[in-house]
């Protein structure tokens, strides 16, 4: 089932490459690559074990990994075995994990808050929503830069050209490096997750930009710091709480959003470091963050009012109505 699963990367791997393909995505398309050094393994529902108390995992497809004792707080007596389709075993800079992805059906119902809000991604701030607050960005990877560049240069000392192998002080130096790199990734992460939760219990609709992160990390500039932000990893948690709270997330598309006056519609053109939004035309005057999010939470709301409509147009109730109307009429 390992292999078996393995399969069905390169499937995905190949299918992906077809898609970007046909979609015509700009620059590279993802031509699939054999990889060398895998970090991981999948199996599906056999090839594995749990012992008696399940804090202890045996890996029985013949390759030798054998039992492995599992470490952390995770209950895992709480859980059915039979709900466990796939357990995959990755390796990070800090040691051995064990996934298990489980079948659950899961609905959980809020009380509709009766906010929408939309958000603008900044640098200068994580976020700016349309009420006007704003969420500090907190610069993970620009607070442990020195000492990420520190343990780099450590490595770097310990390498010795054409050595082969590498000397084990190299790797304890490399294994250092990686691990801080880790941490800031954790860190990141968390925010986002937190950042998204929190956004996600307190309205029902949330509207942000589109944006093409991959485009814009192209600038060398701003690529430091549009990587720290984790603008993707932000989007990806406010998308997958979205679906799990069951309220609405809508992508926008982000041109002419921190241009437009959000009052009157008129095009008032800035440059990145003017940070305040004057409208010349109706006088609104706002922080410009202020501003974008509320142009996008507009669009937001335009795009899904579009869906409804169309829906509106092609399910029955409007044609129910138009009947009842008849009868109506014939009486
Ligand atoms: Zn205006």
């Amino acid at each position: 089932m390992a292999r078996q699963a393995s399969a069905e990367r390169a499937w995905s791997s190949i299918s992906r490459f077809y898609d970007n393909c046909k979609k015509q995505i700009k620059g590279k398309k993802g031509y699939p690559n054999f990889k060398k050094h895998n970090r991981s393994v999948e199996y599906k529902t056999s090839g594995w074990k749990f012992s008696e108390t399940r804090k202890k995992i045996t890996f029985t497809d013949g390759k030798n990994i054998g039992m492995l004792k599992l470490k952390g707080t995770r209950e895992l007596n709480f859980y059915d075995l039979k709900s466990l389709k796939r357990v995959r075993l990755v390796k990070r800079a800090d040691g051995y994990y064990v996934q298990c992805c489980m079948s659950v059906d899961r609905q959980i119902n809020l009380t509709p808050t009766g906010q929408a809000v939309g958000l603008d991604l900044g640098l200068k701030y994580f976020l700016a929503d349309s009420n006007g607050e704003t969420v500090e960005s907190p610069n993970f990877y620009c607070t442990s830069e020195r000492q990420l560049n520190r343990a780099n240069r450590k490595q770097s000392k310990k390498y010795r050209k054409g050595a082969k192998p590498q000397s084990k002080n190299y790797h304890k130096a490399r294994q250092t490096y990686s691990r801080k790199h880790l941490r800031v990734s954790r860190q990141r992460k968390e925010y986002c997750k937190n950042v998204a939760y929190s956004v996600i219990q307190s309205n029902d609709l949330v509207a942000y930009e589109d944006l093409n992160v991959k485009g814009l990390v192209r600038n060398r500039h701003l690529a430091k710091s549009i990587s720290d932000a984790g603008w993707s990893t932000f989007r990806h948690w406010l998308e997958y709480f979205g679906k799990k709270y069951g309220k609405v997330t809508v992508a926008v598309a982000p041109q002419y959003t921190s241009q437009d006056c959000s009052t009157c519609g008129e095009t008032v053109k800035k440059s990145l470091s003017m940070r305040t939004h004057v409208c010349p035309h109706c006088g609104f005057v706002a922080d410009r963050d202020h501003n974008a999010a509320i142009n996008i939470l507009q669009k937001g709301l335009r795009t899904v009012g579009h869906t409804g409509t169309s829906m509106l147009g092609e399910s029955s109730p409007l044609v129910s109505l138009e009947q009842s109307c008849g009868v109506t009429v014939g009486c």
